[in-house]
């Protein structure tokens, strides 16, 4: 995997120092010696992580962070702190700036290449929703980016495992006043509660005693249900091999004993808001996937779904040896509602339009609005002259009862016009289609609120 990685620092032998290292990882690497220049470079959309300096002449390490964290166009970069050692001051302020990582001082090659590893495979994907995310702010959907719920990074629910009391108490110590942390000591169990609960987050103890932490980690990474969750460990300085082991089985970060507190709570912190964000994104997917076959305005299924659907009904009626109905319905003279009472009465006619039809049709039915007042229902399993009896039970549906309008203050009439098609073994839908049209054409010229079937 390569990554853009940009290298912040004021002095110019430790940026060489880190170009070289990060060079000799295939990472490409930019630079810049102060905050606004990061910043500038960063606005440029092409960097995927960034190492930052803290002591900066002019404006600081945290400033410039939460700069980059509070620009919706640059939010989503990981930022990386580079503090002094022992500066547990530095580190919390950093994570709360919004960094999502750090780094000190003088830097253990290992660690940096782990770190940046680990936040590049994240980036990868965030950019990949991101980029579905764009789509659907371009169709309209409002919100695409709300970075406000990648902020709220409290009330999470954590499973912490581990086996040593005194580990335990001070992580739920630590985090309790601002998260949910159940405690498993025994792995059975917790394998089981894993399987069953919907957590936000693992904290792992990578030293416990009767089972292989590091087994579990890759146990978690390889199980569908909990493949995306982030994971922390928690070590004693000597597993330093193993900590670097996790990294690479897709463990999300970890923790050196003695354990700080605000250290503990803001690599929780970042880590929550990691998952909320993709949440976010993927939510958005979803009503993108969504909105491009469901037609807004009634929740049928729109005119692409159709297209990609009916074929796929018809060649099922055709292996078995049945016949699929085809129905278009057209609204009469919808225009001249439109005209007397407002569109948005046309609106609310073509809502309650559709749910009454659905209301008299089967499940198995596919009812779709093609557009405007146009709507029709593919019918599988249904021969001509019972669909006939099912359209005309539509048309009476619609006539028996005026229509709702300006909110349910007044009330009109409303008929529909209906064209009939039943399938003759073809596997192309543009027959069913013509043939159902040219009924329609009949029904309309014969005085419309009726039903016409194709010439058999
Ligand atoms: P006919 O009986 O021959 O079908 O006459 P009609 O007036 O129903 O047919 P026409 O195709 O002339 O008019 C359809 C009208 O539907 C025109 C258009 O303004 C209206 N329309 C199309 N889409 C919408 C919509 O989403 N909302 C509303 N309120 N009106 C729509
Ligand atoms: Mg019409
Ligand atoms: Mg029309």
């Amino acid at each position: 995997m390569t990554a853009r990685v940009l290298v912040v620092d004021d002095i110019l032998p430790n940026i060489k120092l880190l170009e070289a290292r990060l060079t000799a990882e295939y990472f490409e690497v930019l630079t810049a010696t102060n905050g606004p220049e990061a910043i500038a470079i960063c606005g440029k959309g092409q960097v995927d992580i960034v190492l930052l300096d803290v002591m900066m002449p002019g404006m600081n390490g945290f400033e410039v962070c939460k700069h980059l964290k509070a620009n919706p166009a640059t939010a989503h970069i990981p930022v990386v702190m580079v503090t002094a050692l022992d500066q547990t001051a530095d580190r919390v302020k950093g994570l709360e700036a919004g960094a999502d990582d750090f780094l000190t001082k003088p830097i253990d090659e290992v660690a940096l290449i782990a770190r940046v590893r680990s936040l590049a495979r994240l980036k990868v994907l965030v950019d990949e929703l991101r980029a579905r995310a764009n789509t659907s702010a371009l169709l309209g959907i409002a919100n695409a980016l709300q970075t406000d719920k990648m902020e709220k990074a409290t009330g999470g629910k954590i499973l912490l495992i581990d086996d040593r009391a005194a580990s335990a108490e001070r992580v739920i110590t630590a985090l309790q006043s601002h998260h949910k942390v159940e405690l498993q000591r025994d792995l059975q169990i917790a394998l089981q509660r894993l399987a069953e609960d919907e957590f936000d987050l693992f904290i792992i103890n990578l030293g416990l005693k009767d089972y292989d932490a590091l087994r579990l980690c890759s146990q978690i990474r390889s199980n569908d249900r909990t493949r995306q969750l982030p994971l922390l460990t928690i070590a004693d300085p000597e597993e330093r091999g193993r900590v670097l082991r996790g990294l690479d089985l897709g463990v999300n970060d970890y923790l050196i004993r003695p354990l700080d507190r605000n250290e503990l709570l803001a690599r929780v912190k970042t880590q929550l808001r990691h998952k909320r964000y993709a949440e976010a994104l993927r939510d958005n997917v979803k009503a993108t996937i969504e909105m491009a076959v469901v037609d807004a305005l009634t929740g049928l299924n729109n005119r692409r779904y159709l297209e990609t659907h009916l074929p796929v009904m018809l060649e099922k009626s055709n292996s078995r040896n049945r016949q699929l109905s085809f129905m278009v319905l057209d609204i009469d003279h919808f225009k001249s509602v439109n005209d007397t009472y407002g569109h948005d009465a046309g609106d609310e006619v073509l809502r309650t339009f559709a749910q009454r039809v659905k209301g008299v049709i089967r499940h198995a039915d596919l009812m779709c609005r093609l557009g405007g007042e146009e709507f029709v229902v593919a019918m599988p399993d249904t021969p001509l002259h019972i669909a006939q009896k099912v359209a005309e039970r539509v048309r009476f549906a619609v006539q028996k009862e005026q229509f709702p309008i300006d909110g349910g203050g007044r009330t009109i009439p409303v008929t529909v016009s209906i064209g009939l098609s039943a399938s003759q073994g073809e596997s192309a839908i543009d027959g069913l289609f013509k043939r159902a049209d040219k009924a329609l054409y009949r029904s309309k010229n014969g005085g419309r609120n009726r039903v016409t079937a194709e010439a058999a």
